[in-house]
């Protein structure tokens, strides 16, 4: 039955049982009744009761006895009739038994209709809604990793698809933060706090939606992606388009000892360990007689020669050295900072003579290079060197890293490094809705065909192309090739000195070079330009300022993990 067959049907038997008051008081009972009627049936069909409202119903009907008196009685009829509506109190007087009737009438429809609605819901059920086109699901895009390259992704898909819901984001992230790695080594060497380098995910994105957890598995063929969520559960996630932005981990060449026995230097949590721990073994040298056993404590070996190691042994030997003056038994010549490395200079990303002025400042700082040798194992308290042992009680490795092993567990193809090889529109060959980005991407770039580097800068460019070629493919249209220009390089070595090799803008052959505290202040300004969020900047800005007046904090950070 349709939904106004049947309001019309409780219309016509509603109005028929109030009809009572209005055949008394109409001119004929027969156009009382008919009256009663059709009205009834059209209250039936413009109000929709409420179930089991009939003090509502009763009031709603009755008041509206008053205009229905006004049209019918005052106006129609008397102008039917070939009479003018009679607005003079004597006629407003003879027609107010009418008035009473059409309230009562009214009152009285309210009830009956309300107690007929509620007896055809309880018997044949809720009224049929009419056929509706069925809501469109929103396209899925799942984007895996919250780094560079997955936060800039998701930042750029809510600018290219804009108030357009037929699309949903999804960004899952084992942190609920971007941790902003360029400045990590000033975390371990206590001159940033650990959270003013991080910006929250949720704050940074305006409609995806973020989720925290560790993606487990990917299965490609039925696009789901399952995540272990913290408590022990798993969740699922249904995608038309998953990208792959997890990032790289620590590689540690298949040197198992080390692997175990290493601090890692990729995350916030590194980052904090490696200050902690340095300020324990100044606690112990401090109140240690034997000289060797000392040494041993004082001597932080880094492994690798690239940006990442030696701006942390820059920022190590400028922490250790700041806070002598807290530790009365300690004398500078007990510290040592040993960098290894496997090639005969520190810095092969820049040029020969900014790596060679590196390594000359930071020597001069009291850094030791162990140039041109391999570390080939570690014991607890020892480091093992191509070349001879090292006696220390810490390692950090920053010497390899390799594209997330997780990659290795799909059916997709892998570069030697374990990178997903992806066409350079960033898509995955054979996977349609498939795409990679970022330090866990092989990318070539699209016009000169080298390797794109891992590296933050070229990650959040790549996600600007790839956000773009998502929509496009989404709409058939051809895709954008990936072509990005490095627009150089800057690497502090020490505290107030830096090198920095910027590409002139318009000569992408040619590079200035800049070293000292001109590049000290470059690297600064860039950099705090860069770091997300003005609330961060700010924090960082202080961090700075503090540290210009004051000693390096040597309060230890709960490692609640
Ligand atoms: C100490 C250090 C200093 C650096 N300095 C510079 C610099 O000065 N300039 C520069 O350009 N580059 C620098 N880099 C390199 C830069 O950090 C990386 O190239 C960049 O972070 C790559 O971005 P990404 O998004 O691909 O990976 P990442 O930023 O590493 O992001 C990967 C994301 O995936 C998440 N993830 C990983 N596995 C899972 C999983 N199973 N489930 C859920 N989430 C997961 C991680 O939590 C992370 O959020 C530095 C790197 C380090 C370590």
């Amino acid at each position: 039955m349709g939904r106004y067959f049947r309001r019309g049907l409780i219309g016509v038997i509603a109005g028929l049982l109030a009809a009572f008051p209005l055949a008394v008081t109409q001119e004929t009972v027969i156009r009382g009744i008919l009256l009663a009627v059709l009205v009834g049936v059209l209250y039936a069909i413009a109000f929709r009761p409420t179930p089991r409202a009939y003090a509502d119903s009763a009031m709603t009907a009755a008041a509206l006895g008053v205009p229905a008196w006004m049209v019918c009685g005052v106006i129609l009829f008397p102008l039917f009739a070939g009479e003018l509506p009679e607005w003079s109190n004597q006629g407003m007087r003879d027609l107010f038994p009418e008035l009473i009737g059409w309230v009562l009438y009214g009152g009285a429809l309210g009830l009956i209709g309300q107690a007929l609605n509620d007896l055809a819901l309880a018997k044949l059920g809720p009224e049929p809604e009419p056929p509706q086109a069925a809501p469109q699901e929103p396209k899925h895009i799942v984007i895996l990793g919250g780094g560079f390259a997955g936060m800039t992704t998701a930042q750029n898909l809510e600018d290219v698809f804009g108030a357009d819901r037929s699309v949903a984001f999804t960004l899952v992230s084992e942190t609920n933060a971007l941790l902003f790695t360029p400045m990590l080594a000033e975390v371990a060497g206590s001159s940033l706090e650990p959270s003013h380098i991080s910006t929250p995910l949720r704050t940074s994105l305006r409609r995806t939606q973020v989720l925290r957890g560790r993606v487990s598995e990917v299965d490609l063929e039925a696009r789901i992606v399952r995540i272990a969520v913290e408590g022990g559960g798993t969740r699922e996630l249904v995608y038309d388009h998953v990208v792959f932005a997890l990032g790289a981990v620590s590689n540690y060449l298949g040197l198992q000892n080390v692997e175990k026995l290493a601090f890692d230097f990729k995350s916030l949590l590194d980052a904090i360990r490696i200050r902690n721990h340095v300020i324990d073994m100044f606690e112990q040298a401090d109140r240690e007689k034997d000289m060797e056993v000392r040494r041993e404590m004082l001597t932080f070996v880094i492994a690798g020669g690239g940006f990442a190691g030696v701006e942390l042994a820059g920022a190590l030997n400028d922490f250790s050295r700041g806070i002598l003056a807290d530790y009365p038994n300690i004398s500078p010549a007990d510290v040592h900072i040993v960098l290894v490395h496997a090639r005969d200079r520190i810095l092969p990303e820049l040029s020969e003579s900014l790596g060679r002025y590196a390594q000359e400042s930071m020597a001069e700082r009291g850094v030791t290079f162990r140039l041109n040798c391999r570390l080939s194992d570690c014991r607890p308290g020892c480091v093992v060197l191509s070349d001879g042992e090292v006696k220390s009680r810490t390692l950090v490795w920053t010497a390899g890293t390799a594209p997330n092993p997780l990659l290795k567990t799909l059916p997709i193809e892998t570069d030697r490094r374990g990178g997903v090889i992806v066409e350079s529109t960033m898509t995955v060959p054979g996977y349609a809705g498939v795409w990679s980005v970022g330090d866990c991407a092989a990318l070539k770039d699209g016009k000169t065909g080298n390797p794109c580097p891992p590296t933050a800068q070229f990650a959040l460019r790549e996600a600007r192309t790839l956000a773009r070629n998502i929509k496009a493919s989404m709409q058939g249209r051809p895709l954008t090739p990936f072509h990005f220009d490095s627009l150089g390089a800057l690497c502090v070595v020490g505290h107030q000195t830096a090198c920095a090799e910027l590409t002139v803008p318009f000569a992408r052959q040619k590079s200035m070079r800049f070293r000292g505290l001109l590049a000290w202040a470059l690297w600064r300004g860039i950099y705090l330009g860069k770091l997300p969020g003005l609330e961060r900047k700010v924090r960082v800005l202080t961090d700075w300022v503090i540290e210009l007046f004051f000693p390096r904090d040597i309060v230890q950070t709960i490692d609640l993990r």
